[in-house]
């Protein structure tokens, strides 16, 4: 029995985990759940999993909660303080950080430092922090295996050691936005960028997919999970997202992973890795698969790729300012409070006003993280 902490246990990912939970009750449990203010899900899951554990994370859902579930023995725990504490749970074998935002990162480097594997979901640890978390999880002995799809397929194709690897050939969908100019994308609304072409996923995410700030913070979670420098990870635009990633190697050999487009399958390889288990979803049928293409990423209409490259490349505590900005730019947009192309000039002008640090501490990535959350609301 695999004891499972589920930090972000109402998203998306978090919902598709306990699905993937659901299908192998006698290998897996859920210890201890998470969520932000979701309260009804939060409880129906407390009734269902009986964790040791939850965690509300605002304060001002804690009554709320605690009505839902006045059946609830264990501990109900809030704040960061709660996430903590979940993330290194004494009886918890293994952490899925399903969070979205930076918000992730403490509670991941609490649970490696408290001896967790981590199956990450949340990509923007890897961004702001990547040295730091890789390094300790090194130092630690612990296990970081990715639940991002592209970054799942480069892990199960990447051979021992990574020897004699040329490239990462990373895959995106393009999001919706695709084929568009800069001068349309001015004009786009929050309800034309959530709808994604082929995944569906958190607001958050999808508004990354849309800019490609998406891909350009799998560019930096792939340099740091698997040491590769910036000029070996190529982006190749693949519209169905069939091929999930490819890994390149000396002897012109590509081993790329398929499969459909279904956050199950990744998010059950992270949990019975290195073991690869049977379930009963859907498979691709190449015979009604009409065609896949590909194509180079458009850098012009999308700079936010372009930053996140310039950004990752500078290093220090660049990426956790760009992605801090990023974190807010994305909410003003989802608010109609500015637009579309208002979120890479954005990141941009706060990228130009940091003075950047050059092997920063958490301490220091976190205070970096503050402060273009601050004065990315006074540029924009
Ligand atoms: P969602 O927005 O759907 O879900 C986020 C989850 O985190 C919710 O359970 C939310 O709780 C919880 N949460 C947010 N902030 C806090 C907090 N401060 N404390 C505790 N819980 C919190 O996001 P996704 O599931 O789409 O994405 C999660 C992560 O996975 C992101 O980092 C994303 O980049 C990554 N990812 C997602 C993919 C996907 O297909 N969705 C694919 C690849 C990576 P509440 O419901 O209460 O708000
Ligand atoms: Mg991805």
């Amino acid at each position: 029995m695999k004891r499972i902490a589920l930090l972000g246990s109402t998203g998306s990912i978090g919902r598709q985990a306990t699905e993937v939970v659901d299908w192998f009750p006698e290998e897996f449990s859920l210890v201890a759940l998470a969520a932000h203010r979701h309260t009804d899900l939060l409880a129906e899951q407390v009734k269902k999993y009986q964790p040791e554990v939850v965690v509300i994370y605002d304060e001002t859902c804690y009554g709320a909660l605690k009505e839902k579930i006045s059946f609830f023995s264990g501990e109900i725990l809030v704040g960061m303080e709660g996430l903590i504490r979940a993330a290194s749970w004494a009886s918890a074998d293994l952490v899925i950080t399903a969070v979205s935002g930076v918000v992730g990162l403490l509670p991941t480097v609490k649970a490696i430092e408290a001896g967790k594997n981590i199956a990450l979901a949340n990509k923007e640890t890897l961004v702001a922090a990547g040295p730091l978390v890789m390094n300790l999880a090194r130092e630690k002995g612990i296990r970081i295996v990715p639940v991002d799809s592209e970054h799942s397929a480069i892990f199960q194709c990447f051979e021992g050691d990574g020897q004699a690897v040329e490239k990462i050939l990373l895959t995106a969908s393009g999001g919706p936005f695709r084929g568009l100019t800069g001068e349309q994308l001015k004009k786009v609304t929050p309800e034309m960028a959530l709808k994604h072409p082929t995944w569906n996923m958190g607001h958050k995410i999808t508004i990354d997919s849309a800019t490609m700030m998406n891909k350009g913070l799998e560019v930096i979670e792939a340099r740091w999970l698997f040491q590769v420098s910036y000029d070996d990870i190529t982006v190749v635009v693949h519209p169905q997202s069939i091929i999930h990633s490819m890994v390149q190697y000396g002897d012109g050999s590509i081993l790329g992973h398929l499969g459909k487009t279904d956050m199950r399958i990744p998010i059950q390889y992270a949990l019975t890795y290195p073991d690869r288990w049977k379930n009963n979803l859907t498979r691709i049928d190449f015979a009604k698969l009409a065609h896949i293409t590909f194509e180079e990423p458009d850098f012009a209409s999308f700079p936010c790729l372009r930053i996140a490259y310039e950004a990752g490349r500078e290093g220090g505590t660049y990426p956790a300012v760009m992605n801090g900005a990023n974190e807010v730019l994305v909410d003003l947009f989802l608010s109609k409070k500015i637009g579309f192309m208002d979120i890479p000039a954005g990141i941009e002008r706060i990228l130009s006003r940091h003075q950047r640090e050059e092997n920063p501490s958490l301490e220091a990535i976190l205070e970096a993280d503050r402060w273009a959350r601050k004065t990315v609301l006074e540029v924009v």
